[in-house]
């Protein structure tokens, strides 16, 4: 079974992390701008940041013939540092002109403050100007609220829904996104989010259509293979390989595609 996840920073992950998800059938990540922990206090940091996702990490991932993508943006948590945010808003285009990056993200809301509204509404255009589609990340805290004042800066803007992935959806919010024409991520923990089960309760009550799984893999608790783990799920449900397949393949590189910068094995 050949799997894409949409959703991974193997920033924070070590190489044997590359080597299990390519046993477990792993053949593409898309690996998201993020928080780091520490509050980062100047752009120069950004750009080192934004240059190791899209070189260091597409070599790592190229050992274990993984095809490594990644996504640029301001983060949801450090757009509340205006001017950080402003300058380095100004200089990320350049990033965003590199063959690997196919989508700017992620960006949202973290606290739902104004100043997060403010950094989606830019990038919205930035992303625009650029013809990138959009990963968005939903809040952990006041999630329903936060998902929707998101959908609504997304059409206020007037940006095709179908070019945004509405990420980190859980049952309370999957009804909104599906709603919004957007596509809809999943994002599935050990602890936290959505675990295999609950992910895979969402596609037997919502469909297959637009919706993604990925393991958003990163420096807290969390598994680089929870999408096979979901796909094991799936198998135990009576769900087909082709449906799994639509699921875990198809339709990360339906999203993908629309930014004209996938390699030849995810035409
Ligand atoms: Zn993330």
């Amino acid at each position: 079974m050949k799997i894409f996840d949409p959703h991974c920073h193997m920033i924070s992950r070590v190489t044997d992390d590359y080597e299990k998800m390519a046993l477990a059938g792993v053949r593409a990540v898309v690996e998201p701008a993020f928080w780091l922990g520490e509050r980062r206090k100047r752009a120069g940091t950004f750009y080192d940041y934004f240059d190791h996702i899209t070189t260091f990490e597409r070599q790592r991932a190229a050992n274990y013939l993984i095809d490594h993508y990644s996504a640029v943006a301001v983060n949801p948590r450090e757009s509340n540092d205006v001017p950080l945010r402003d300058e380095v808003l100004r200089e990320m285009p350049r990033w965003l002109d590199r063959a690997s990056v196919v989508a700017v993200g992620e960006i949202g809301f973290d606290d739902i403050t104004e100043a997060e509204a403010e950094s989606i509404r830019r990038q919205l255009e930035i992303s625009r100007d650029a013809r990138l589609p959009v990963i968005v990340h939903t809040p952990h805290v006041e999630k329903l609220k936060g998902t929707l004042k998101t959908i609504e800066i997304i059409h206020k803007v007037g940006f095709p829904p179908e070019r945004v992935i509405i990420d980190h959806n859980t049952e309370e919010t999957i009804q909104a996104a599906r709603d919004s024409g957007c596509w809809c991520g999943h994002t599935i923990y050990p602890v936290t989010k959505l675990s295999p089960e609950r992910a895979v309760n969402i596609l037997e009550k919502h469909g297959l259509d637009r919706m993604l799984l990925n393991s958003s893999c990163d420096w807290g608790p969390s598994d680089p293979l929870m999408v096979p783990r979901a796909v094991l799920e799936m198998r135990r449900r009576g769900f087909t390989d082709e449906e799994i397949t639509k699921v875990v393949w198809e339709n990360p590189i339906a999203f993908f595609r629309q930014s004209g910068r996938l390699g030849p094995a995810l035409r």
